[in-house]
C-alpha cells in the first residue's frame, strides 16, 4: 500500500504502524463504513497486518459491522489493547461508551478522543491502519485530516449526483490539507436482481467513474447494491471474511489491492 506514516507533513506517525489511510464520504448513508470494513478485511486477505479505527465518534458502526462487543483491555495502565475480529485489530468509541449513550461532546473533546484512539492504543505492528472517517466535510473531518499523518484518502460515493457533489467537497477538503486522494469507490453502483438476473442502475451508474476521470483521480472500482452485503453487514459477519469465495468479496479484494 501507500507510503509510510512518517509523512512529509511532519506530523508524527504511530510507531510500528505503516500507512494510515482514511475512508471518507461527503455524506452519510452511502456505505462508507461497510466499504471501510470490507476493504480492511480485503487488505488482510491480501496478506497485510491491518487495523481499523472508527473515527465516527457520534455514530460508531464498526462494533456492529465486525460483530464485536465488550470493553477493550488496558496494558501498562493506560494503553488500550485493540479488539480483534476476523484477523484485524479494531478500535471504536462504541467499545468505550454504552450503545445508547448520546455523545454530546464539543469539538475539542472529540479531538482528544480521536487522538487517544490513535496514539494510546497498542496498534503495532501494522502494515496499514484504515480510518473510517465521520461523514461530511465539517470541522471534525478537517481537524482529523490535519492531525493524523494520513498517507491518503479513499472516497466512497454512490452514483447519485447529490452524493457526488458532496464527495467533490470531500476531495477539496483533502486537497486543502495536502492529503493525496488515492481514488474513488462507487458503492451501490448497480443492482443485479436475484430473481431474474437483470441489472438495474438504481442510483444511475458510472457517475463516480466519470467524476474521477474529470478530476484526474484513480477510479478504484464499483461495488453493487447487494442484499448479501447488507445482510452480512447487519449481522456483523462481513462478506469478505465470511464468504471469501463470493464474487462480492473478490470485488473488495481487488479494490483493496489498488489502494
Ligand atoms: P455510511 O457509513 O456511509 O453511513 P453504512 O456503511 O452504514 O453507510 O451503510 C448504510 C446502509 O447501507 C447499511 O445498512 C449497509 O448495510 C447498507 N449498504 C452499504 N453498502 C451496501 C451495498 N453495496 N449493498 C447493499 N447494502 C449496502
Amino acid at each position: 500500500p501507500a507510503q509510510p506514516a512518517a509523512s512529509a507533513s511532519g506530523k508524527p506517525g504511530i510507531p510500528g504502524v505503516g500507512a494510515i489511510v482514511a475512508v471518507a464520504s461527503g455524506k452519510g448513508g452511502v456505505g462508507k463504513s461497510t466499504t471501510a470494513v470490507n476493504l480492511a478485511l480485503g487488505l488482510a486477505a491480501n496478506g497485510l497486518k491491518v487495523g481499523l479505527l472508527d473515527a465516527d465518534i457520534y455514530g460508531p458502526s464498526v462494533p456492529r459491522l465486525l460483530g464485536l462487543s465488550g470493553r477493550p483491555q488496558t496494558q501498562d495502565g493506560r494503553t488500550l489493547v485493540p479488539m480483534q475480529a476476523f484477523g484485524i485489530k479494531a478500535m471504536s468509541m462504541g467499545f468505550l461508551v454504552e450503545e445508547d449513550t448520546p455523545m454530546i461532546w464539543r469539538g475539542p473533546m472529540v479531538m482528544s478522543a480521536l487522538t487517544q484512539m490513535l496514539r494510546e492504543v497498542a496498534w503495532a505492528p501494522l502494515d496499514i491502519l484504515v480510518v473510517d472517517m465521520p461523514p461530511g466535510t465539517g470541522d471534525a473531518q478537517l481537524t482529523m485530516a490535519q492531525q493524523v499523518p494520513l498517507a491518503g484518502a479513499v472516497i466512497v460515493s454512490t452514483p447519485q449526483d447529490l452524493a457526488l457533489i458532496d464527495a467533490r467537497k470531500g476531495l477539496g477538503m483533502f486537497r486543502k490539507v495536502n492529503v493525496p486522494v488515492l481514488g474513488i469507490v462507487e458503492n451501490m453502483s448497480y443492482f443485479l436482481c436475484p430473481h431474474c438476473g437483470g441489472r438495474s442502475d438504481i442510483f444511475g451508474h458510472g457517475g463516480a467513474r466519470h467524476e474521477a476521470e474529470k478530476l484526474d483521480i484513480p477510479f478504484l472500482g464499483e461495488i453493487p447494491l447487494e442484499l448479501a452485503i447488507r445482510e452480512t453487514s447487519d449481522a456483523g459477519t462481513p462478506i469478505v471474511a465470511t464468504a471469501p469465495e463470493s464474487a462480492h468479496a473478490a470485488v473488495y479484494r481487488t479494490i483493496a489491492g489498488r489502494i
